[in-house]
């Protein structure tokens, strides 16, 4: 392997430290960061997710509650609890765990959540203030991918950035924070032909697919930056992401693993949307 690790673990641990250094700031002002999960169904992956955010927050010593609510949950009354959160001074992020459950519209329970407590970033109103450049509460792991490439000084400025995978969640908002940060933008997917010649002229690949190792070594220009989202789960159990890393790795210049590469970082920038939003700098 000649390409230098990204360490998403290791990037995440310092910014999670930098963020306990702001909460024992702000307890001094009376102001505890609090974040509020909730959960619809049993789906187990689900629980996962909930259980560690639960426990950042513990860790980073903010408030948290998290509401487990029953599949037969009734859209009215996810709103209604919505709408309690939204009055609640003590929570300051409001995060609904997706997917929820068929009979409940994803769409109107996002726009439910107040824009200054919307610390996924998926409501409208952040998603069109991230456009414009306006101060907003970014989505999570397109946040997270831009602290790793600042943070290995790896910023995109001028650069050719390829993203391939145009979803609400990764693909589309992190071409938009790589626009934001002046890279010029290519975005691919399922129906772009030669993806492997468009992303071999990318000086940074950001893949967001969810296909196993689509990604091959010879779709890497020499030195390149590559930055794997994909979590994808192989017959035998074993993680693997988008990139084929053993091949990639021999070509680019930088690289995530996965695990331990934009994972880590998902979360950490969830608690510190809630920070922002707690310093009542979110919009
Ligand atoms: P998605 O299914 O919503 O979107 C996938 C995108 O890839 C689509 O835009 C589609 O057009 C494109 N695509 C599909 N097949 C393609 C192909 N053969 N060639 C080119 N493009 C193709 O997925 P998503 O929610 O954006 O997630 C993508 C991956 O990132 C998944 O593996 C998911 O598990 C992972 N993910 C990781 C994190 C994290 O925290 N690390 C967070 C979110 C998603």
């Amino acid at each position: 392997m000649s390409a230098k690790l990204i360490e998403g673990k290791k990037i995440s641990d310092q910014i999670r430290a930098e963020i306990k250094d702001e909460v024992a700031k702000l307890k001094s002002s009376g102001i505890q960061p609090g974040l509020a999960v909730i959960l619809v169904g049993e789906d187990p992956a689900s629980q996962v997710y909930v259980r560690n955010k639960a426990k950042a927050c513990e860790d980073l010593g903010f408030y948290s509650e998290v509401h487990r609510l029953s599949a037969e949950t009734s859209q009215a009354e996810l709103l209604e609890l919505i709408g309690r959160l939204n009055a609640q001074d003590s929570v300051h992020g409001i995060l609904v765990q997706l997917p929820l459950p068929k009979h409940i519209e994803e769409k109107a329970v996002i726009d439910a959540i107040a824009v200054e407590k919307d610390v996924d970033g998926f409501h409208p109103v952040s998603v069109g203030n991230m456009v414009i450049g306006d101060d907003a509460l970014l989505p999570c792991t397109p946040a997270g991918v831009i602290e790793l490439l600042k943070r290995t000084g790896n910023s995109p400025a001028g650069k050719h950035a390829v993203v391939i995978g145009r979803s609400n969640i990764v693909g589309k908002p992190v071409s938009l924070l790589l626009l934001r940060e002046h890279a010029t933008v290519t975005i691919c997917h399922s129906r772009t032909p030669n993806l492997a010649e468009v992303s071999r002229q990318a000086d940074i690949v950001v893949a967001a697919v969810g296909v196993p190792k689509l990604v091959k070594g010879d779709w890497i220009k020499p030195g390149a930056v590559v930055i794997d989202v994909g979590v994808n789960r192989l017959p035998d159990g074993k993680l693997c992401g988008d990139v084929d890393f053993a091949e990639a790795s021999e070509v680019a210049g930088w690289i995530t693993p996965v695990p331990g590469g934009v994972g880590p970082m998902t979360i950490t920038m969830l608690m510190k949307n809630t920070l922002k939003a707690a310093l009542g700098k979110a919009k």
